[in-house]
């Protein structure tokens, strides 16, 4: 079936990594400004079944060696789809770019990646077109439920920064959707194991109060997924016994950790960066690491270039946070999780955090408690941990002043 594409297709590359000396052109991740990726669920009549079209240079217009912008737009439509379904649709256009030989898919949303090797371009993978019917391909024949599918990518930058509001509006809307559902309101969480073959041993449990660490799957979304494919890598979580409240101990959960980790873990504390945290893959879009200077945590995300007050960059410390370790005090999660009201409950929850981005800080200004926000630090109040615990001493973090009581 692959041979009327120039590479091959198959589940045997989706570990494959493409390093820098491979490396042909690379579409979005930290050095593309401008990048995300939006499946959208139209009417049959809407989408034209097998359209593809580039907007801007196309690969082999390009110069090798760089890093370029890039949207991609897939339009699908069903008879059996639901809205619902659109963020997990979306999400396969990870699981299947890292089935093609010589392209390497990373991350989600507004912070997707794409690589494309030197060898995939040598055997005639010189267009997005053909990206695009290797997609067109595995969407269909994967799921049955997709019957009509149409792909836009563009390369063109300013085209690409007018249409992102857009999607961070409808990933803004998918997020929305949980406000006010709790883990106590469901019987069962969701399991996602997509990442394992770059992590083997890293499962993400997905609840209402605790979206995947990738952002890319809430727990509508894993519901939806779950609906969609049964046998796919999203499957159902039984809760089990509650454990620990505060910790957010499940016996569904640990069990799901014990057989999906391949016996490494077999504990799993939904809700704690400590003893048994979520284990952490590659996507994260976050990290949140224990300082122990001031008790407290930083959080730093992706496209943070600079180095955190304990010295290292987020990328260093995503080396020591990834590959499907429980990784104690080094959580790798999505930003999102910040709004849940168990975010780190365990642990002192937003009043432990002492460090973030300025970035960061100002998009979640409307999370953070009034009382709180000028007593977590930037980059510009913190660039080593003695200006942080001078900063946080003056300012007088409630954590520190010992006003923050654990639940
Ligand atoms: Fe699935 Fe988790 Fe990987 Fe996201 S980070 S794709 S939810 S395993
Ligand atoms: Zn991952």
């Amino acid at each position: 079936m692959t041979e009327a594409f120039p590479v091959d297709i198959g589940p045997q590359y989706e570990g494959d990594v493409i390093r820098k000396a491979d490396l042909y052109v690379e579409f979005g991740g930290p050095k593309a400004k401008s990048k995300f990726e939006l499946v959208t669920l139209n009417s049959p009549a809407e989408v034209e079944h097998g359209r593809i079209e580039v907007i801007g240079p196309d690969i082999f217009e390009l110069e090798e060696g760089g890093s370029y912008p890039l949207a991609i737009l897939i339009d699908v439509a069903g008879e059996r789809l639901e809205k619902e379904t659109e963020p997990v649709i979306e999400r396969r256009i990870h699981m299947y770019t890292n089935y093609i030989q010589g392209l390497y898919h990373m991350n989600q949303r507004e912070d997707a990646w794409v690589r494309l090797s030197k060898d995939a371009y040598k055997m005639g993978l010189k267009s997005l077109r053909d990206f695009g019917k290797i997609l067109i391909f595995l969407y269909t024949s994967e799921l049955s439920v997709i019957e009509r599918v149409a792909i836009t990518f563009i390369t063109d930058e300013k085209r690409v920064q007018e249409l992102l509001p857009h999607a961070l509006e409808v990933y803004h809307a998918r997020d929305e959707r949980l406000k006010g559902l709790r883990e106590e309101d469901v019987d069962q969480f969701y399991g996602c194991v997509l990442c394992q073959s770059f992590a083997p041993t890293h499962a993400c449990i997905i609840t209402p109060e605790r979206l995947s660490l990738c952002g890319a799957i809430n727990w509508f979304d894993g519901r939806a997924a779950y609906q969609l494919d049964p046998e796919g890598p999203i499957f159902e979580v039984p809760k089990g016994e509650l454990l620990d409240p505060v910790k957010g101990e499940y016996s569904g959960a640990n069990q799901v950790i014990a057989e999906r980790s391949l016996g490494q873990y077999n504990r799993v504390y939904l809700h704690s960066a400590f003893e048994h945290p979520h284990t952490s893959c590659g996507c994260f879009q976050s990290i949140c690491f224990y300082i122990p200077e001031v008790d407290g945590f930083g959080v730093v995300h992706r496209d943070f270039a600079g180095k955190t007050p304990i010295g290292a960059s987020f990328s260093t410390m995503a080396g020591n946070t990834g590959g499907g370790r429980q990784a104690e005090g080094s959580l790798g999660m999505a930003l999102e999780y910040m709004r849940s009201p168990k975010f780190l409950r365990a642990d002192g929850g937003l009043y432990r955090v002492m460090w973030m981005p300025k970035e960061i800080k100002e998009r979640y200004r409307d999370v953070i408690p009034e009382n709180l926000y000028d007593k977590i630090a930037t980059e510009e109040n913190a660039t080593n941990t003695d200006e942080l615990v001078e900063f946080v001493d003056k300012v007088g973090h409630p954590w520190l002043r010992g006003e923050v009581e654990l639940p």
